[in-house]
């Protein structure tokens, strides 16, 4: 039998909660007592069975009982709603897709590809108009994100973003190139040779947000099993270790963690991302360090990082590159968690000297989901009533609305404009078997940071970055 983590084992619940707060800043201060409830009781039958109640299951099942109030729906959760990335994220609610249009364009062509990207950008908005609806103080703030280039190479790189743009049509107000004093006045870190800024990203607290979905869909009806863990999925049928669930329809939305389900293991890798988060800074650090707007940002380099300033005046700032497990096991080893997160302090810190005695209060990590190809899919199979979505890479904030939506249409049957986007129906192939899956995705990882020390050096485009770039996604 699969849990994703033993992490809150306490079967008490008020101490079970702590250890539920101590999840991520983000469960921390969700505003919410975190005690997990309606643990399923025996058998039932449902019409619609969703596995996992983060952001992917909780949007499938809030559109679903907005379009039909009678309809029967139950998620089960091994642990807490939000337990996994969606309470664990870096919050930015953002219009990137895991695929870039060519990509998309290449599997379908290009009109199919920017439809996607228009539905992405549409999503965030869509994202903070549900959060207003039903009266969720996710801390929304819609500032945009800056990206910095802090070496020549990622100004290069900046300006080939930008011009590749164009040629999809994309404007200056989708996204603008910027000179150093404008990449600056959105974030005043070291070394800023220039950037790139789109407006396409709000900043948002995921724990207040996914908690505050499970409360919605609690009151449509919707039973939210927490504490109940899938052991099986088959068609019309959801195992668990507290009874069986039948359905006409089972959806699955355990991302980072699918690989414990049994015939799932080569489905989708588990990779690891780490976030700190400061305390919160005093108004007269903010004005030496700027995001006025709260934009998200992140910089030019290949190993990915993002930060976002909170509405409580921190930052919050993550990055890859902690290695996988053998086996896609969700569990970090402590050694390996604390190693990355001291990279991550002196890689801020190296952006903003400025923060380098500032206390830092919470350390945290999650697990993402990475197909072979590095599409993320939504989908139904009408014969056997399954369906899924995930694959999101670290872009699921948003884009696990537009699979929620789009899952609805499929399971109401309906033909939209969602459900013909490129991504819907897409299959990605299955991961090698390990130990080559092992090798292969450490290898892709350690030779992003190789590619970022080697552009340092030699000041040119990565060639290690090349080399990984099909094994990375290709983009
Ligand atoms: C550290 C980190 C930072 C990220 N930053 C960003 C960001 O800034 N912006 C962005 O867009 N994306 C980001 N992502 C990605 C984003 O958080 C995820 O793509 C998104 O939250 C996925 O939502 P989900 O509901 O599909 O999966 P999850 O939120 O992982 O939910 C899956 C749920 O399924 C449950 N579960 C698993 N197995 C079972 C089982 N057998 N039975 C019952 N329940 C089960 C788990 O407990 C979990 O609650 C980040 C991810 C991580 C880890």
């Amino acid at each position: 039998m699969h849990r994703p983590s033993p992490q809150a084992a306490p079967t008490d619940p008020s101490a079970r909660a702590r250890a539920y707060a101590s999840v991520s800043l983000w469960l921390d201060t969700a505003d919410d007592d975190l005690v997990a409830t309606d643990a399923l009781d025996g058998d039932r039958e449902v019409d619609v069975a969703i596995v996992g109640a983060g952001f992917t299951g909780l949007w499938t099942a809030y559109y679903l009982a907005a379009a039909r109030p009678d309809l029967r729906i139950a998620i089960v959760e091994a642990e807490i709603a939000g337990f996994g990335a969606s309470g664990r994220n870096g919050g930015w609610a953002s219009a990137l897709f895991p695929s870039s249009l060519a990509t998309l364009a290449r599997g379908a062509d290009r009109d199919a590809a920017l439809r996607q990207h228009a539905a992405m950008r549409a999503s965030v908005d869509e994202v903070i108009r549900v959060a207003a609806a039903e009266g969720i103080d996710a801390r929304l703030a819609k500032g945009g994100t800056v990206t910095l280039a802090r070496t020549a190479t990622q100004l290069a790189r900046a300006r080939d973003e930008v011009a590749e743009a164009r040629t999809w049509g994309r404007g200056e107000d989708e996204l603008a190139l910027l000179d150093a004093d404008q990449a600056r006045a959105h974030l005043a870190a070291e070394g800023v040779l220039g950037g790139t800024y789109t407006p396409d990203c709000a900043a948002v607290h995921p724990g207040r947000l996914v908690r505050g979905l499970v409360r919605a869909v609690r009151e449509r009806g919707v039973r939210v099993h927490e504490l109940t863990a899938a052991t099986r999925i088959v068609p019309h049928r959801v195992e668990t270790d507290r009874g069986t669930l039948t359905a006409a329809h089972v959806i699955r939305a355990t991302e980072g963690y699918t690989a414990g389900l049994p015939g799932h293991a080569r489905d989708v890798v588990p990779v690891h991302s780490l976030i700190i988060a400061t305390a919160p800074l005093p108004a007269a650090m903010w004005d030496a360090i700027g995001l006025r707007r709260r934009e998200t940002f992140t910089d030019g380099r290949h190993l990915i990082i993002y930060g976002q300033r909170t509405a409580d005046d921190r930052i919050v700032f993550g990055g890859r590159g902690a290695p996988y497990r053998l086996g896609s096991s969700t569990r970090l080893d402590a050694s390996s968690a604390a190693a990355a997160h001291r990279a991550l302090h002196e890689t801020l810190v190296g952006m903003l000297p400025v923060l380098r005695d500032v206390e830092i209060t919470h350390r945290w990590g999650g697990a993402l989901g990475i197909a072979r190809d590095w599409h993320a899919s939504v989908g139904l199979d009408p014969v056997t009533g399954l369906g899924w979505a995930g694959g999101y890479v670290g872009d699921g904030v948003t884009t696990t609305n537009l699979a929620g939506r789009t899952l609805r249409d499929l399971v109401l049957g309906d033909a939209t404009d969602l459900t013909s986007l490129p991504w819907v129906g897409h299959r990605s192939r299955r991961w090698e078997p390990e130990p080559v899956r092992w090798l292969g995705v450490n290898a892709g990882l350690r030779a992003m940071s190789v590619a970022d020390a080697e552009e340092r050096i030699t000041g040119r485009d990565s060639v290690a970055a090349r080399v990984m770039a099909p094994f990375m996604g290709g983009h």
